[in-house]
């Protein structure tokens, strides 16, 4: 693991993603080490050719730089992370996320924060302080097994559901992205039964089983379930159709239990519901 302290000259970045105006990534680089991860592609524009996973940036001045008082911010939507973990293992030593939500509060942005470890409960102190603020946490499998093996060091999923009760024992806004949809693997209905209790709604996104993402997992798969490889191979020739069948599941489903989603599969023809 190569671990870098660096200095930045911007922390607050504008967005393009669905229901956000902002970015804030505390770091460059992810110790998660998710094989699916579509943010590698950050390897290109930060100078590393680290494998994705390996290495860390780590921003020590970014607090600093909201120290100033301004009301750009204000109604607006921040979120925490684009193309990190804000929680990442690292956080706990280097604390670079708390000390910038520490300054974001002065600006009254909507925060929206997604991860998939549960140190985000040592900031519910911080989080509270935020007008109506949002937790999310990825989950793609309740079998940690599985977890192990696609998100190396990210927290078990039983910790990342007891996270939720408490962040909904402390009021705040919580909910689950089941994404990216990994299919055979992702067993989303299961996921809704055992977190439905704590959140507010689900996001679902589709896998893209194209370019670098694809290699990836398909090592995985020829390493560990040579079966659900033939499968991925049948999804690839059925594209489109597969997800919108699973989408339309998805809708059905939700809509006859009364849970609140958003669907972002091809990303840019989000649905959301009222
Ligand atoms: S947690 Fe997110 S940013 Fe980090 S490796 Fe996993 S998918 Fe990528």
């Amino acid at each position: 693991l190569r671990i870098k302290e660096i200095n930045v000259k911007n922390i607050i970045t504008k967005s393009n993603l669905p229901d956000t105006d902002y970015v804030v990534n505390p770091y460059t680089g992810c110790i998660n080490a998710c094989i699916y991860c579509y943010a590698r592609f950050m390897k290109r524009f930060t100078g590393h050719d680290e494998e994705w996973g390996s290495f860390v940036d780590i921003k020590v001045n970014a607090d600093s730089l909201l120290i100033k008082n301004t009301d750009k911010y204000k109604g607006k939507n921040i979120f925490l992370s684009s193309v990190t973990d804000a929680y990442q293992p690292i956080e706990k030593k280097y604390q670079i996320t708390r000390k910038i939500l520490t300054q974001l509060i002065k600006y009254n942005p909507n925060l929206c924060i997604q991860t998939k470890s549960d140190l985000v409960i040592r900031d519910i102190d911080i989080i509270k302080k935020f007008n109506n603020p949002e937790i999310g946490f990825t989950i793609t499998t309740l079998d940690d097994s599985i977890r192990k093996k696609i998100e190396p060091n990210t927290s078990p999923v039983i910790k990342r559901i007891n996270a939720l009760k408490k962040l909904k024992e402390n009021n705040i806004r919580t909910y689950v992205f089941i994404g990216p949809f990994l299919p055979l693997i992702t067993d989303w209905k299961n996921i809704i039964k055992e977190t439905k209790a704590y959140v507010n709604h689900y996001c679902f996104e589709n896998l893209n089983i194209y370019g670098s993402i694809w290699a990836d997992i398909k090592k995985w798969l020829e390493n560990n379930n040579k079966s659900y490889l033939y499968e991925y191979n049948k999804i690839k020739l059925l594209k489109k159709s597969y997800w919108d069948k699973l989408k339309n599941e998805i809708i059905d489903y939700c809509n006859l239990k009364k849970i609140k989603y958003k669907i972002y599969f091809y990303h840019g023809e989000n649905k959301k519901n009222k």
